[in-house]
């Protein structure tokens, strides 16, 4: 197979060859170059030390992270902007199981390979002239590959024993490959799943979210939990193994999360509805009443989100991913129904939901409606949903969206800052809700001025019931749970 190496890269090359180092394609690049696969990153292995790598190329980015220069070459490809080299290197022992005690410079690409977690991540091209030469393979990675197969390089068990990380690695790549992972390689993750409590959340997160980002997302988490890692990632997905649900549904709560992941991945979702997707019937195991066909799960969608908070969390995802995949799962069970929503109904279900959210909540509906494995013709609501939504999304749902702000509203009712105008915005935007036409200056000014006069109690009392006013799309839900179930 003729590799064709792209010019940045063969400058980097040549420039250390002219320099009198040695220069060697590695890691992931040549493994996914070998498959035909477009690597993510050009990683360049060399005996140059990182002073002499800055020296031959003043260009470059050094965070003394293992001793990987970044050189700057001036490609506007992003992926080719700059070409990670690296120094050979030997790992001393792993006390900790996470970072190795000592990292040593080697002379010997050979010595590098031998480092290197899994065969097919273990191979060195070298770069003569720039020119791809012949494969340095130790570890008959080209073999592996050609098979298909993630092994480790050496004694599986001793390997993950020096960085626990590796057992999530080989998930991760057998997924995003479609690699099989050999059976000793495969014995030893079980045995050695325990290992994963030692590695940062951080770094654990990482592996996950590359396995469920992959296409073959739902093989990846079917596959953590054979061999033993689930526990250690996301035990609160572990509760609905086996726990069947009602006659919604032929898949039990763990096989339907997958399935819901696997639709995400199959039409290319975010990873926030990913996530959502696998996690949205956290809540079911717990809130689970009765058994057969008329089991019922209140309250999933709210002991589900919680869950999830706390897992991902702990998971150290940032705030944002999970405040949106919390509200996600929060919502996934909105109700609509054409001629059973007002648009009164509408709007708040966007004051509630979030208009920003509209599409991924979709979205997360048809990965847990296709996931049922029982899926009822329901698109079209889908659609009437929409157009109501189309219809309606130049109405006032938020304050900032009402004709009169808060400074209006002192001046009309001579009040000064305090809850008192909090209250009466409350008041106004929920009256305005149910009938947009009020949302004018005229009409808006009068109830200021009702509203202003009445005893403070009532109105806080006012502003209250208008804020848990039980929009028709929640109501509506019960309503249709309870015609289900027939427990009226
Ligand atoms: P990707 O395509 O996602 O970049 P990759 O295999 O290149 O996958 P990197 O994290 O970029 O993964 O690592 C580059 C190379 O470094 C790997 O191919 C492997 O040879 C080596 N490597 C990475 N992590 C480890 C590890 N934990 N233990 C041993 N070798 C590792
Ligand atoms: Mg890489």
């Amino acid at each position: 197979m003729k590799i064709s190496i792209p010019e940045p890269v063969k400058e980097v090359a040549n420039g250390l060859g002219k320099a009198g180092y040695e220069a060697y394609l590695v890691g992931g690049c040549l493994r996914d170059l070998l498959i035909g696969r477009e690597p993510k990153d050009w990683d360049i292995a060399t005996d140059a030390r990182p002073e002499d790598i800055q020296e031959i190329f003043p260009e470059n980015v050094y965070e003394n992270e293992f001793g990987t220069v970044g050189v700057k070459t001036g490609s506007e490809e992003p992926k080719l902007k700059i070409v990670e080299v690296t120094t050979f290197r030997i790992e001393g022992s792993y006390t900790d199981k996470r970072h190795p005690d000592t990292v040593k410079f080697a002379t010997k690409v050979e010595e590098d390979l031998a480092r290197r977690d899994f065969t097919v991540n273990a191979m060195a091209l070298t770069l003569k002239g720039g020119e791809a030469g012949e494969l340095v393979d130790p570890y008959k990675g080209k073999e592996d590959l050609k098979s298909r197969t993630i092994r480790t390089v050496g004694e599986p068990g001793e390997r993950f024993g020096e960085d626990a990380l590796r057992l999530m690695r080989a998930v991760r790549l057998a997924v995003e490959l479609g690699f099989d992972i050999e059976m000793a390689t495969r014995r030893a993750i079980e045995k050695e799943s325990g290992l994963l409590e030692a590695i940062s959340k951080e770094r654990i997160r990482d592996e996950f979210v590359k396995t469920i980002m992959a296409p073959e997302a739902a093989k990846g988490v079917l596959l953590l939990e054979e061999l033993n890692l689930l526990i250690h990632v996301l035990p609160e997905l572990r509760e609905g193994i086996g726990v069947s649900q009602n006659l919604h549904h032929i898949y039990s709560v763990f096989e339907h999360s997958v399935k819901a992941l696997e639709y995400a991945a199959k039409n290319d979702f975010p990873l926030e509805v990913r996530l959502a997707a696998l996690l949205h019937d956290a809540g079911k195991p717990r809130t689970k009443g009765g058994e057969g066909p008329n089991a019922t799960f209140y309250n999933h969608e709210v002991v589900g989100a919680r869950l999830a908070a706390a897992a991902l969390d702990r998971l150290r995802f940032p705030k944002n991913t999970i405040e949106k995949v919390v509200h996600l799962i929060r919502y996934h069970m909105f109700y609509y129904n054409v001629g059973e929503v007002s648009e009164a109904g509408v709007r708040r279900f966007l004051v509630r939901v979030g208009p920003e959210y509209v599409d991924d909540l979709l979205k997360l509906r048809e990965a847990d409606r296709i996931g049922s494995g029982v899926p009822k013709a329901f698109p079209y609501k889908l659609r009437h949903l929409l157009y109501m939504i189309d219809k309606v999304k130049r109405d006032p749902i938020s304050p900032k969206m009402l004709v009169l702000k808060g400074n209006d509203i002192m001046e009309i009712a001579k009040i000064p800052p305090g809850p008192k105008v909090g209250w009466i915005l409350t008041v106004l935007l929920e009256e305005v809700i149910t009938e947009p036409k009020w949302n004018e200056k005229g009409r808006l000014a009068e109830r200021v001025k009702e509203l202003a006069a009445m005893p403070d109690e009532k109105l806080r009392e006012l502003a209250e019931k208008a804020e848990f006013t039980k929009e028709e799309f929640e109501a509506g839900l019960e309503e249709d749970i309870k015609k289900k179930f027939k427990v009226q």
